[in-house]
């Protein structure tokens, strides 16, 4: 039988099964292989992990630099973190995507997709029919403490993702809106904050900015 013949015969197979059986045995996170380069840490199948969960690149490689709190790049299938991170911390993370960005929380399916309604990212469950807004609830590695709110006084690493009208970078975390003083779209920057009005917050760039979608040597 030819690979296209098996292939079509064993969809038409899913296609007879419930729903909720061909999800589950279908969907696995692949695990991530992580390993050391010089100075560098190397998520081999990065790509792999990206298709299997069914989102942007862009979007998972966006996230995991702001976690991890360091500079990366795509290299073909690799994504290339600057500075040493062990497997679990790169796992860790990318369980924490999974859990906010791709799994129902009404059914704990992966059949979802990204919406954007009135500006808000919402996860829609194509399963359900189940729409909850992204909301950052990770947990710290070991800890329990929820990174669930800004602090005034502490320092974080932040993606400007838009410009203000008053030309401020505008960088989300935790909820949150930071307006960061002289940052441009598109830098990753380490700001520390200095006055909290709601979910408004003020802050200013102490880290050096450097371009998101570049690694550089400064680590
Ligand atoms: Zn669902």
């Amino acid at each position: 039988m030819a690979i296209d013949d098996y292939l079509s015969s064993l969809d038409r197979a899913l296609s007879k099964m419930p729903a909720d059986v061909v999800s589950r045995t279908r969907f696995t996170v692949p695990e991530a292989r992580v390993l050391a380069e010089g100075k560098t840490t190397v998520l081999e199948n990065f790509t792999t992990i990206v298709d299997a969960i069914n989102r942007k690149p862009d979007h998972l490689f966006k996230f995991l630099v702001r976690e991890l709190g360091t500079a990366a790049k795509i290299d073909g299938n690799r994504l290339i973190f600057q500075g040493r991170f062990t497997p679990e911390q790169i796992s860790s993370q990318i369980n924490a995507y999974v859990e906010e960005y791709v799994i129902c929380s009404e059914c704990g399916r992966p059949d979802t997709e990204l919406v954007k309604s009135e500006r808000i990212l919402m996860l829609k469950c194509d399963a359900c029919g189940a729409i909850r807004p992204v909301k950052k609830r990770f947990i710290k590695p070991g800890g329990g403490k929820t990174r669930d709110e800004v602090v005034e006084g502490e320092t974080y690493m932040v993606n400007i993702t838009a410009v203000g009208a008053k030309g401020d970078g505008i960088a989300k975390k935790a909820g949150s809106t930071i307006f960061v003083k002289g940052a441009k779209k598109g830098e990753m920057v380490k700001v520390l904050v200095n006055k909290i009005s709601g979910n408004l917050v003020f802050a200013e760039v102490v880290g050096e900015a450097r371009d998101s979608t570049k690694a550089d040597d400064e680590a």
